[in-house]
């Protein structure tokens, strides 16, 4: 089915199909036509990352840290409480007719939450469509049948594991849309290139989806990815090619993809969506532009406080400032905005144009 969203404040429509995820926006639209300028943010989040998990089972045992990643929530040493039921319904309420979908994440894997089912239900109730990531250490054919009845997609983290073979072949099995996550930093870009040399990565999945390292929580510095690091363009050149799976990045990524790539649309790229169309509300009902901001440094608290609210507080907009008056000077700008306002040191971009105010 197809959810049509008309943007009352900011003039634009977008088209969002449940069953395929294909989500479309119109440019602003100015008497009954498109004027063809990209709309800067709509007035509710199109997609709302929920942490519904505030603690991670696999913490202690350092499932992350053996496959090289460095938890950004810091799951191995934080432990609080998951998001309850009536907190997950009340956020799902306000979305409802307003938001496309729910991403299920947090710090840990949702499928382990107490009440997994449960949410996925509230979700679809809410006209909703609900989509998470899972190490799939903890995934049984139970709980993929579940995902096979209400998730649009579910995302396989890349943990190169017998685990991570076993959940993509049981979500595939259950019917389910599957994608590999994969997170690329200076240890991880090697394989992902080669894997894209030779279509290396299990038969039947939808996409692979590169996910950029940052240092946040436990990803390190080290680990961060050089903007002229020559294997960056040799990667992004795999990007830019056919495959026999699809190929996607996260936003964060898509600076490269604008200087990198030659035959990817640029209509189909959007920059840093945090704050714009997507926003992070973790299980303890903080509000954030995006879910790497750790130090809730655009953080606004939930309830009484709205959804609404928080899209419109001032916190969120100063984040929005940031974008909004970056690299005056360069040609990119319109389709960049300058890239990651929370860590500079991400941007693929050496260029002198390059400004952000603090
Ligand atoms: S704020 Fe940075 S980390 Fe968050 S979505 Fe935007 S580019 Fe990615
Ligand atoms: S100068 Fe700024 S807007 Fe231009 S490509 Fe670099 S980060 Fe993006």
């Amino acid at each position: 089915m197809k959810y049509k969203i008309t943007d009352p404040k900011y003039h634009f429509i977008t088209v969002f199909d449940d069953e395929t995820g294909v989500y479309v926006r119109t440019g602003i639209i100015k008497n009954g036509r498109d004027t063809g300028a990209d709309p800067f943010m709509a007035s509710f989040p199109h997609l709302i990352d929920v942490g519904v998990m505030g603690h991670c089972i696999h913490g202690k045992t350092g499932l992350c840290q053996k496959a090289g990643i460095g938890c950004y929530q810091n799951g191995a040493v934080t432990e609080k409480p998951n998001m309850t039921i009536d907190d997950f319904r009340w956020i799902a309420e306000q979305c409802r007719g307003r938001t496309n979908q729910l991403a299920l994440g947090g710090r840990g894997d949702p499928d382990q939450h107490e009440h997994f089912e449960e949410l996925l239900q509230i979700c679809r109730e809410n006209g909703l469509v609900p989509n998470f990531t899972t190490s799939g250490y903890g995934l049984t054919p139970e709980l993929a049948a579940v995902c096979g009845k209400y998730c649009g997609a579910v995302a396989v983290s890349w943990y190169r594991s017998t685990y991570t073979h076993n959940a993509i072949r049981m979500l595939l099995d259950a019917g389910v849309k599957t994608n590999i996550h994969y997170v690329l930093g200076q240890n991880s870009i090697d394989e992902a290139i080669e894997r894209l040399e030779r279509d290396d990565f299990p038969t039947g999945i939808n996409a692979v989806i590169f996910l950029l390292h940052k240092p946040a929580g436990q990803g390190t510095r080290e680990n961060v990815l050089a903007p002229e690091d020559p294997r960056v363009k040799r990667f992004f050149a795999q990007i830019d090619r056919d495959h026999s799976f699809r190929v996607g990045m996260d936003s964060c990524n898509v600076p490269g993809a604008i200087r990198f790539c030659r035959n990817i649309l640029p209509q189909s790229l959007d920059t840093c969506e945090g704050g714009r169309f997507s926003c992070y509300i973790g299980a303890d009902m903080v509000m954030s532009t995006c879910s790497f901001d750790r130090k809730g440094q655009y953080g606004a608290a939930l309830r009484p406080c709205t959804i609404e609210d928080a899209w419109n507080s001032e916190a969120f907009e100063h984040f929005r400032n940031r974008m909004r008056s970056a690299c005056p000077d360069c040609k990119k700008r319109e389709l960049c905005m300058g890239g990651c306002p929370l860590m500079p040191e991400i941007v693929f971009c050496s260029s002198e144009h390059r400004k952000m105010e603090q």
